[in-house]
C-alpha cells in the first residue's frame, strides 16, 4: 500500500469516526478534503469500498436514499437512525422500542429489524 493510500484511508476513517453519525459519500468527501485536498469522489468511493471489505465501516441503508457509512464497531451496537428531511443528514438514535417480535405474523420467524425515523433535526425544526 502506498503512503498516499494510507493517508486517504486515515482521512476517510477519521472523518467517519469524528462525525459520530453516519455520513454520505458527499459528506465524507467534504470532510476528507480538509486533510487530503482535492481527494475527489472517485477516490472516496474506492477507499470506502476497501474499508467496507476490510470490515472497518458498515453501510447504513436509508429507504429511498443513497447509503450512509458508520464505523463497523458502532454498527455492532444495536441502534436506529433518524433521517432529517431538511438537511438530509442521518443521526444515530440510541434507543429501541423493543418487543418488535409482537408485531410478527403467526408462524413467521423474526431475524432482526431496522428502524429509520424521519422528520426535522433540532437545527432544521
Ligand atoms: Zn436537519
Ligand atoms: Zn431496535
Amino acid at each position: 500500500m502506498t503512503r498516499r493510500n494510507t493517508s486517504q484511508q486515515r482521512a476517510i476513517g477519521g472523518a467517519i469516526e469524528a462525525a459520530g453519525r453516519p455520513l454520505s459519500i458527499q459528506e465524507i468527501n467534504q470532510l476528507a478534503a480538509k486533510d487530503v485536498p482535492g481527494i475527489g469522489l472517485r477516490t472516496v468511493y474506492r477507499v470506502v469500498n476497501r474499508l467496507l471489505d476490510d470490515g472497518v465501516i458498515a453501510p447504513v441503508t436509508v429507504p429511498g436514499q443513497p447509503d450512509r457509512y458508520e464505523l463497523a464497531e458502532a454498527a455492532a451496537r444495536h441502534h436506529h437512525h433518524f433521517h432529517c428531511l431538511g438537511c438530509d443528514r442521518v443521526f444515530d438514535i440510541h434507543s429501541c422500542p423493543g418487543r418488535i417480535d409482537r408485531m410478527v405474523p403467526e408462524g413467521f420467524v423474526l431475524d432482526g429489524h431496522e428502524i429509520t425515523l424521519n422528520g426535522l433535526c433540532a437545527q432544521c425544526a
